[in-house]
């Protein structure tokens, strides 16, 4: 399942968080092209990218069209493995086989976790887990199931109204 809202973009707030937290993150995107190959939805000269569809312009797990890619979503987006060096390393998309994203849901921030394989390492969810122990708020989306990691009993059921769950 696809959850609504796994947009490659960056509204306007988390434009101005990117630039702040990128000046701090010595994270690379080296090897990986996650967001590209259709998990995300997204548009890129008018090409629409979504799930099961990746970008028109990703050639041999590269941008064919790096230096002249669209400033949004292509520069401006960063995911939050990216953004944030707590993070584990291991949860970098192409190795981990998920892509966080970081989002709002009024009034709670939270962590999206977007499956990027047929089949998620379960580590993620240990990691997830002890995460949550520590005052995240996470909703993974993995086949058909949703998964909620949070000790914040409000968060839980409001995304399982939000969810429909
Ligand atoms: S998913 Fe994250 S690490 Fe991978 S290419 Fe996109 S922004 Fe970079
Ligand atoms: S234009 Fe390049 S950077 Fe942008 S989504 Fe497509 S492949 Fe990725």
């Amino acid at each position: 399942m696809q959850a609504k809202g796994d947009r490659f973009e960056s509204d306007n707030l988390h434009q101005i968080m990117n630039k702040v937290f990128t000046i701090n993150s010595g994270r690379s995107c080296d090897g990986c092209t996650a967001c590209c190959e259709g998990w995300l939805t997204g548009v890129a000269y008018g090409y629409a990218f979504s799930p099961g569809v990746k970008c028109k312009f990703l050639s041999h797990k590269c941008c064919s069209i790096y230096q002249a890619r669209p400033y949004d979503p292509c520069k401006t987006f960063q995911c939050h493995w990216k953004l944030n060096t707590q993070i584990p390393e291991w949860l970098k998309p192409s190795r981990s086989g998920v892509i966080i994203l970081q989002k709002y849901q009024e009034p709670f921030h939270y962590l999206r976790l977007v499956k990027t394989g047929k089949r998620t390492d379960p580590k993620v969810y240990e990691w997830a887990k002890d995460h949550a122990k520590t005052g995240a708020n996470i909703v993974a989306f993995d086949n058909n199931e949703i998964l909620l990691f949070s000790e914040n009993q409000e968060f839980v059921d409001l995304m399982k109204k939000e969810l429909s769950i």
